[in-house]
């Protein structure tokens, strides 16, 4: 075996963590590995020490697509005594130390005869590695799980010790990772997408986000933020991702796919493409969200979630730094900022422990906002953006233009039928679906302690229908800038159209 590298210091915490974890008599510690972390390099260190002890070692990952690129990047670390458990594979050689296997293979073949079991992306959970990891067989057997994202729910079931030597934010600052910038430049309605197993029900959010005007506007963004990047798109599903792919080779701009079906050979042949910038944009469903080491500058989130694995994973893909490298530019399509803040912001001290929380909504105050003028996302509580230096205008003088505040536009989109599918109200600058537009109006008569029918009424007011019945029982959603001025607005021209000094204190502010 080579020398070992030299580690830097947020791996050399990492490793002593570790060590001190065990040495306490924990079996089954988790090490949260961000992206830029180098958890291969980690884990080279983890084997060797193993190894010099005189133990054997398997290395678990979540699929046999990732054995190949996993002993490879062992390999590059100098970790070379490596053997593959796997039907029919040119490395299967039982006799090495280090032994790499799928979790499929090892719950078909039987356990391996190791010391130490290393499990990679341990957020992905299975059964049989749930079984493997709890039969008293094997109690006093250290697996160390890492992950980038451990926040599955009841992990804590299954890992011991969480070990977090780094976050995110400091990798960026220490230069270890990319910074970013986030835009949001549109807002699709999900007020109909149902909630299945924690996230976006993916059949509804399909038909959802595969329409005309969003995947067209994906394509204008791109060409105005993103053009010249190396750019990866998430679309939420194949329908979607093939529907985007088209639209980018109608603008000429070279675009790869990949799917979960998608042959490694054809993957590889998309990864070199797009090496060399023969692809600009390669449009994937899911699939490149771990085991990816592309200099990627720009992403494309097309794929709405709740969950804050996917997301950060998702991103994490272009937070890698390269040369020449200055920063990624994030095109958040589906409002996963608005919803669950910067990635930077993401993270958790515990392993989830699967007991029934209610759901906890984020403090809204501390999820950032987006500029009416360029779409950046301002972080919170800061009100001049920093990307154009737009000033949000005081209230007064939004009153004034009341008159051209709300604007009903009609989406570029037609259903099957070739009528007009989307609507929406525009307020100020912004594009607002008319089901959020009630949610909000819900919302804002909450705090307002409004009667239940003002809502209602005020949305008949503007759009001359009555929101449908079945609206009352979605979400609130709390109003946007441009929707808070305009009530303001809307308030003050109520009270004056009544006189009454006192409407106006009860409405305003
Ligand atoms: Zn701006």
């Amino acid at each position: 075996m080579s020398d070992p590298r030299e580690l830097y210091p947020h791996q050399t915490i990492a490793l002593d963590l570790l060590r001190q974890s065990l040495a306490s008599g924990k079996k089954r510690p988790l090490v949260q590995a961000p992206t830029g972390f180098g958890k291969t390099v980690l884990c080279g260190q983890i084997i060797r020490r193993a190894i010099a002890k005189g133990n054997r070692v398997c290395m678990l990952v979540p699929a046999i697509s990732l054995v190949d690129q996993t002993v490879e990047s062992l390999y590059r670390d100098g970790v070379t005594d490596v053997g593959v458990i796997q039907a029919d594979h040119q490395m299967t050689d039982w006799s090495k130390p280090v032994q790499v296997a799928s979790i499929q293979t090892i719950a078909r073949r039987g356990y391996p005869d190791v010391q130490l079991v290393l499990v990679d992306e341990a957020h992905r959970v299975f059964q049989a590695q749930k079984k493997w990891m709890t039969d008293p067989a094997w109690a006093k057997v250290p697996f160390v799980g890492l992950s980038a994202t451990p926040w599955t729910k009841g992990l804590g079931k299954i890992y011991d010790d969480l070990i977090i030597a780094t976050t995110t934010q400091d990798l960026i600052d220490q230069h270890f990772l990319s910074p970013f910038r986030v835009f949001a430049p549109s807002h699709p309605d999900l007020s109909g997408v149902k909630i299945t197993a924690g996230d976006y029900n993916e059949v509804q959010l399909g038909d959802t986000m595969n329409k005309a005007a969003l995947v067209a506007d994906v394509v204008e963004t791109w060409l105005r933020l993103g053009d010249g990047r190396p750019t990866l798109c998430f679309a939420v599903d194949r329908a979607h991702a093939k529907h985007l792919q088209e639209r980018f080779e109608l603008s000429d701009i070279p675009t790869g796919y990949i799917d979960c079906f998608t042959e490694v050979s054809d993957r590889n042949i998309v990864r070199d493409k797009f090496k060399r910038g023969e692809y600009k944009v390669v449009v994937n469903v899911g699939t490149l969200t771990t085991g990816v080491d592309w200099d990627v500058r720009c992403i494309i989130l097309a794929r709405p979630t709740q969950s804050e694995i996917l997301f950060v994973q998702m991103v994490g893909r272009g937070l890698r730094n390269a040369i020449g490298k200055t920063d990624c530019i994030l095109l958040d399509h589906a409002d996963n900022h608005t919803r669950l803040g910067y990635v930077t912001d993401i993270g958790h001290d515990h392993l989830d422990m699967g007991e029934k929380t209610t759901a906890k909504s984020k403090n809204k105050e501390a999820l950032p906002k987006e500029c009416p003028k360029c779409t950046f996302l301002r972080p919170p509580r800061v009100s001049i953006c920093p990307a154009c230096g737009h000033k949000p205008e005081p209230h007064s003088a939004v009153a004034e233009e009341d008159g051209k505040l709300v604007e009903i536009t009609r989406g570029k989109g037609k259903n099957k039928n070739g009528s007009i599918s989307e609507t929406h109200i525009r307020i100020g600058g912004e594009q607002i679906p008319l089901p959020n537009f009630y949610q909000m109006l819900r919302y804002h008569a909450q705090r307002k302690g409004w009667s239940s029918k003002q809502p209602a009424c005020a949305y008949k007011e503007v759009t001359g229908k009555w929101p449908p019945f079945v609206w009352n029982d979605r979400c609130m959603i709390e109003e946007s800038p441009a929707m808070s001025s305009w009530l303001k607005s809307r308030a003050i021209r109520y009270a004056k159209s009544t006189g009454s000094k006192k409407q106006q204190a009860a409405n305003h502010g």
